[in-house]
């Protein structure tokens, strides 16, 4: 089945066509945690470069990066800088060419508040464009009981569904302890300790499906949680199994569940190419893109030590202008950022398939 978008922001039937043309193709949507213009346009171009769909995310503490450090009521900033950072990618990301979804990253329980308020604003921004502003929030409750996490995501869903928004969960493990998880060599993938059990995947499915869309991020060993790095084995085969859990109890469609892969940077890329085939349709990514922006702004401090100490030299009245500008450096960085994202669109399968009409 071929599937053709209007370039720009995506969100509601149009959010989920995309996914579908990812999950049917067999490719995942990079999902690149951004801070700043730089970053955004670099997101954009990085995936107008690779002709593919990508998706822009901010943290909230990005969001209040983006409104500016010196606001003294920083929740206000978390959600003004929010809005501001969507704001700017609606007005450009048309002009890249490709399909954008706009998303914001982790929110644990103190943050409900925050997600809360951006809902606001997709509230106001559908009741004027009959589109939200955000394609889809995330809400991470996974250090939390799975009642309170499920049933918060449930209340969430419920004023988000009808304007068309999404929203991505995260299941835990039931452990959280880093002392009483131990290795996985001794106890295997059916510990609860380490990888999110396939019967929470169906307890969330269940809960939620009827009421709108949502997407899952589930541990399969993924080294963002309460656990040691390196202690734990990648074992993307959980996916499979919840989905087969859920395809079998609910009678769906093959992969019900549209699946995330958080903490991905620095993961074995034969793993990612697995993951991919059991239904993940998005990775995260910030890590590995904020070293490439840093280390493009330190290796031009370094061919151009001075330019960084004097505007005119004092030894040979050399002017350093061109030099300090702040776009040579802020252009290396992003740069960089795009080379660095070529790589994960790579990775991810989506090179080439955009399905923003031309
Ligand atoms: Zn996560």
């Amino acid at each position: 089945m071929s599937y053709s978008l209007k370039p720009g922001v995506v969100t509601g039937e149009d959010y989920l066509t995309l996914l579908k043309a990812a999950k049917e193709g067999g490719y995942a949507l990079p999902a690149v945690n951004a801070v700043g213009t730089n970053s955004i346009n670099a997101v954009m171009e990085a995936a107008a470069k690779n002709n593919a769909d990508v998706i822009v995310q901010f943290s909230n503490s990005a969001g209040q990066f983006y409104a500016g450090k010196s606001l003294s009521d920083a929740f206000e900033a978390k959600v003004i800088g929010s809005v501001s950072a969507a704001q700017h990618v609606h007005l450009l990301a048309e002009k890249y060419g490709v399909c954008v979804v706009l998303h914001t990253d982790h929110a644990n329980k103190p943050l409900i508040p925050w997600v809360e308020a951006l809902v606001a604003h997709s509230e106001s921004h559908y009741e004027n464009t009959g589109s939200p502003l955000f394609s889809s929030h995330m809400l991470d409750l996974s250090a939390e009981e799975i009642d309170f996490n499920l049933s918060e995501c449930k209340r969430l869903l419920e004023r988000m569904a009808p304007i068309g928004m999404s929203l991505e969960i995260e299941l835990g493990v039931t452990g959280g302890e880093e002392d009483g998880v131990g290795s996985d060599d001794d106890i295997g993938a059916d510990n609860p300790l380490l990888y999110t059990q396939p019967e929470d995947c169906l307890q969330a499915w269940e809960l939620l499906s009827p009421i709108g869309h949502f997407s899952l991020a589930a541990s399969f060993g993924n080294v963002h949680g309460v656990y040691k790095p390196g202690n734990v084995k990648l074992r993307p085969e959980i996916l499979k199994s919840s989905q087969e859990l859920v395809e079998n109890k609910c009678a769906t469609d093959p992969k019900p569940l549209d699946l995330v892969f958080h903490g991905g940077s620095g993961s074995d890329k034969s793993k990612i190419s697995e993951a991919l085939t059991y239904g993940v349709f998005k990775m995260n990514i910030d890590t590995d893109t904020q070293f490439a922006f840093a280390k493009a702004v330190g290796d031009y401090v370094n061919e151009f030590p001075r330019a960084f100490k004097y505007q005119i030299d004092p030894d040979d009245d050399t002017p350093y202008k061109k030099q300090y500008d702040p776009r040579k450096f802020l252009r290396s960085a992003e740069e960089s950022m795009v080379t660095r994202l070529d790589e994960a669109f790579h990775d991810l399968g989506s090179v080439g398939k955009s399905i923003a009409k031309k």
